[in-house]
């Protein structure tokens, strides 16, 4: 940030040539790090939410059909942002074992198939196997990666509109997304033609041509993306080091008492943990974590009493990793009931 500021960085007027080459540089190295194909078109919004909104707007012909696939609160809030917009029917589905294998038939009959790979809300993940499944080849997907893009290598090349916003696995200050779009879905865009609003997705293709946006965007995220991106390696190793935590992270878990994944072994995130124990020992555990200068991440919509949250995003060092566990160790060892979890790999 202070050589953001010595740069002049912070009064850079947006549609002059070095912000022009600051966009590009940074798309560039994006690319690089993140290993997106080179037939795909990045632009930059402000949110994930920002995303939902522009898909709903700008990608869906007119009485479209669209099938949300959702397994938890963040994309069943983006399935609402989708049906508020949109006049017409929609498919929503909530995902369990069982409708996994529904979805290609469903996906048939939409043009749009909505899914969320990482749900930040309850610790789930549509794995590799499952996911590469779902993606429909007939119809367009997008796929809101906010908690899994740069955290984990994925199959990009596989769906058609890609987005994250940029705190969680990217490890910036929050304000800035990064979409990525497969060259058919950018062809469907300038197909609708979609211009009514300020972030019609046809104004930010023609703006990101000439590395601009159509408003002023936040300048200071774009380049502290940059330097993240020069500093980070590239995914593929860094998708190693985030499944080596994620499974010493949940073999962890088996050895302490009274707190457990929420999700079953199978459908478990690798960049999002969420824990299940009494809502009792969850509030006393934040206030002693806090005392002790550590903060774990609340419970979230239905899960919020009863679960708390760990981020296994790569900007934590492994010193903080082990902080949190020693202190997590401690407490549950020390404070133990018989806790059972067991039901909830039924439900999730
Ligand atoms: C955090 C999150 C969002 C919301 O991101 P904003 O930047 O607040 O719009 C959306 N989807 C998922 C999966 C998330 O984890």
């Amino acid at each position: 940030m202070q050589e953001a500021i010595a740069e002049g960085i912070l009064s850079m007027n947006h549609r002059s040539e070095p912000c022009m080459r600051l966009v590009a540089r940074t798309i560039q190295l994006c690319r690089q790090k993140l290993d997106i194909p080179a037939d795909y078109t990045l632009f930059f919004a402000s949110s994930a939410t920002e995303c939902w909104e522009i898909i709903a707007q700008s990608c869906l012909r007119r009485q479209a059909k669209v099938l949300h696939a959702y397994q938890g609160a963040f994309g069943e809030k983006w399935a609402s942002y989708t049906q508020k917009l949109s006049q017409y029917a929609h498919k929503d589905l909530e995902l369990t074992a069982q409708t996994f294998e529904k979805i290609p038939d469903l996906a048939g009959k939409a043009e749009v198939v909505c899914l969320t790979p990482s749900e930040t809300s309850n610790g789930t993940a549509l794995a590799y196997p499952i996911l590469e499944k779902l993606l429909p080849t007939h119809a367009l997907s997008a796929l809101d990666v906010t908690s899994c893009l740069g955290g984990v290598r994925l199959p990009i090349s596989k769906g058609d509109i890609w987005f994250a916003s940029v705190q969680k696995c990217l490890g910036l200050p929050a304000g800035l997304a990064i979409g990525i779009l497969s060259p058919r879905a950018v062809a469907l865009a300038y197909e609708i033609g979609e211009r009514s609003h300020y972030n019609s997705l046809t104004n930010i293709l023609d703006n990101i041509q000439k590395f601009q946006t159509p408003y002023t965007p936040n300048v200071l995220g774009i380049y502290l993306l940059n330097k993240v991106m020069q500093q980070v390696p590239h995914i593929d190793t860094i998708d190693a080091q985030t499944h080596e935590r994620a499974k010493d992270w949940y073999s962890f878990f088996e050895n302490i008492p009274d707190c457990k994944p929420l999700a079953c072994p199978d459908t478990r995130s690798s960049t999002v943990l969420c824990l299940e124990s009494t809502p009792e020992k969850i509030s006393a555990l934040k206030q002693r974590a806090l005392e002790n200068n550590l903060i774990f991440g609340n419970g979230y919509d239905k899960w919020k009493e009863n679960t708390y949250r760990i981020a296994n995003f790569p900007a934590l060092t492994s010193e903080e990793i082990t902080a949190g566990k020693v202190f997590l160790e401690d407490y549950f060892c020390n404070n133990h009931t018989d806790f059972a979890s067991n039901s909830v790999c039924k439900k999730i």
